[in-house]
């Protein structure tokens, strides 16, 4: 935990999952990743799911979800979803907090890595929001896109998740970036799906971006290294520059949300790069 000037920060747990390791890196060559990453015998890396939380006044922000509970056994085995340490709830109890102490979720986006935790099955076997006071933040422009997604990304999203979550009547939705609370800032990026939005959080002399999937782990610092999964390359690329740009220039504190070792870092420029500092614990 990081206590800041008003602002308290946790990184929270949902488990480990795992995807296929050419997938998270795009065009570059395995013998290259695997160095920064090593893939098991299917090919899949190791990833977080590593959420944040914010208390900044009588707020308390989760941003992000993790991947929840609501899994076949396939599909269990197919991602290497773990449980078995931590999840969601139990992480946020060792925080301090229960789910109903949550006032605010932020979804960086519907994928199903980032959202799946935002509903559970209750006791009655009806599905419902695992954070049941909490406004629910979401993009429109990003719920229009996860309602018509596209051949090459729909598999990303699970439309009962976000029918439910809609039918909720709890989620807010955004047009844009903007002011969550004080000192708490979202910033819409494109590159990797439509209007996903990720979180700065300052207190007046530091800051912290939760670089979500525009940044998913350490060793995507480096520029090219962008997810096959990303919609627009090109746009994540710049994306990618002009935070890090600001990053390195304000000694900001990125906090990766995919990263299996590394949960933070600040990073400084160099020849046109962006080279990682020594880990920081959250
Ligand atoms: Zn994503």
């Amino acid at each position: 935990m990081l206590a800041w000037d008003g602002l308290r920060i946790w990184a929270l747990t949902d488990g480990r999952f795992a995807l296929d390791g050419g997938a998270m890196f795009g065009i570059v060559p395995k013998p290259l990743w695997s160095r920064r990453i090593g893939a098991d015998d299917q090919n899949r890396i190791p990833m977080a799911l590593r959420c944040l939380l914010l208390q900044t006044g009588d707020r308390l922000i989760l941003v992000d979800t993790g991947i929840g509970s609501r899994w076949s056994q396939k599909e269990t085995a197919i991602y290497a979803i773990d449980h078995r340490e931590q999840d969601l709830v139990r992480s946020l109890k060792a925080a301090g907090f229960a789910p109903e102490d949550v006032t605010d979720v932020v979804l960086t986006h519907l994928h199903f890595d980032h959202a799946g935790g935002a509903l559970r099955t209750g006791a009655d076997g009806d599905l419902g929001l695992t954070f049941g006071r909490a406004r629910h933040h979401l993009q429109r422009r990003h719920l229009a896109w996860a309602q018509a997604a596209s051949d090459k990304d729909r598999g990303s999203f699970r439309g009962e998740d976000i029918a439910r979550l809609m039918d909720s009547g709890q989620v807010r939705l955004r047009d844009g970036g903007g002011e969550l609370a004080p000192g708490i800032e979202l910033v819409v990026c494109e590159g990797h799906t439509v209007a996903q939005q990720v979180v700065r959080a300052s207190d007046g002399s530091r800051t912290l971006l939760y670089c979500g999937d525009v940044v998913p782990t350490a060793a995507h610092l480096r520029l090219p290294w962008i997810m096959g999964y990303d919609l627009q390359p090109l746009a994540t690329l710049e994306e990618k520059r002009s935070l890090l740009t600001r990053a390195a220039a304000d000694d900001w504190l990125l906090v990766f949300e995919h990263d299996p070792v590394v949960a933070a870092c600040r990073v400084r420029s160099e020849g046109g790069q962006f080279v990682p500092s020594a880990p920081v614990e959250i």
